[in-house]
């Protein structure tokens, strides 16, 4: 950072903590903490571990200010949000129309784990179900699985500003029980839809899948694709403008397992979620959001991130397709004046 982005992170972080929109968003962590619906996963016993209880609210604004309440610097595996990013990095290293040869963009209306392909061309249905996530996986660059690691490493870092680990015990649990990923991956190395180097990328998606990333930086995550995949605190860009478009379109059509239409018709802003209990969303243009909080609905989607992003979406006119005035005007709220609307 330059000394005037640092003078400038320091403006925005006191407008973070005095503006109404922090209050708004401490009157919805206290509204849906008393929510104890849903289960945390258990399928691996890391996960069983999570305090049903951790609840966070982060929201990244395009220009740069990040508002957070709640558990936003407790870590947890990012799983299945990281396969809207790593589609992003396949479309960089191979551009559309290869990545399209070998994963579609075709909602399933099956469970996200469904060993099954496009009939007519062996395809998986889309990069969010795991199938297309592995054939996604295979698609990243790199001599060897530890460089091909990194560089998904280093490009969540340009997302979210800060480096990020792996939680290896999360990992070697994927892994040790992942044999239906395995098939998956075999039938599609059968049809000839991914390389022979198939135990190295299983490997790499089940990294993928255990990397630890907090609330905060879903929300620059999503925040950066809102602003054409530039980060807005940062300044570093995360993914190449063109991509931007094919990435949060996934999003919205298949992003958030079973559910992807009622989001759609409810909360309408493209978002991914994970099972770790997380959700990023976007809301092009404007912000991006990332809740945190482990329970469960039986779809898979956090209880609590749910509610949020419906509420956000609703009061802030968050939805895309809403043409009507908003309950609340976004840049009032957030910059703690009824002055022009920048948006
Ligand atoms: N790691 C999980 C799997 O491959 C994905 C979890 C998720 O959907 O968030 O089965």
């Amino acid at each position: 950072m330059t000394p005037s982005s640092n003078l400038k992170a320091f403006a925005d972080s006191i407008t973070a903590t005095t503006s109404p929109f922090r209050s708004y968003l401490s009157d919805l962590h206290r509204q849906y903490l008393p929510l104890t619906d849903g289960a945390v996963a258990d399928y691996i016993p890391e996960l069983a571990l999570a305090d049903p209880s951790w609840f966070g609210i982060a929201a990244a604004t395009v220009d740069g200010q990040v508002f957070e309440v709640g558990d936003c610097d407790q870590t947890f595996t990012v799983q299945s949000i990281s396969k809207a990013f790593v589609y992003g990095l396949a479309l960089e290293d191979h551009g559309r129309d290869y990545v399209n040869s070998k994963v579609g963009v075709e909602p399933t209306g099956e469970a996200f784990n469904a060993i099954v392909l496009d009939e007519a061309t062996n395809r998986p249905y889309n990069p969010m179900v795991n199938a297309g996530a592995i054939a996604t996986a295979d698609l990243i660059k790199g001599k060897d699985g530890t460089e091909r690691l990194k560089r998904m490493l280093d490009m969540f870092s340009r997302y979210t500003g800060r480096s990020h680990d792996i939680h290896v015990p999360v990992f070697l649990s994927e892994k040790a029980t992942g044999n239906r990923n395995r098939a998956i991956a075999y039938l599609m190395l059968n049809f000839g839809m991914v390389s022979d180097r198939i135990d190295e990328t299983l490997d790499l998606y089940f990294q993928q899948c255990s990397i630890l990333v907090t609330a905060r930086d879903l929300s620059l995550m999503a925040a950066t694709l809102a602003n054409g995949g530039i980060n807005p605190v940062t300044g570093d860009r995360a993914l190449d403008q063109r991509y931007v478009q094919d990435v949060v379109s996934v999003m919205l059509t298949c992003g958030m397992y079973d559910s992807s239409g009622d989001w759609a018709y409810r909360v309408g802003m493209p978002a991914k979620s994970g099972v770790g209990g997380g959700i990023t969303a976007v809301a092009p243009g404007k912000l991006g959001i990332g809740t945190f909080s482990p329970p469960l609905d039986a779809k898979g989607n956090s209880v609590r991130g749910i509610q949020v992003c419906q509420t956000l979406s609703q009061d802030f006119g968050l939805h895309p397709f809403n043409a009507a005035a908003p309950p609340r005007d976004l840049a009032a709220w957030i910059n703690g004046s009824e002055g022009t609307n920048s948006w």
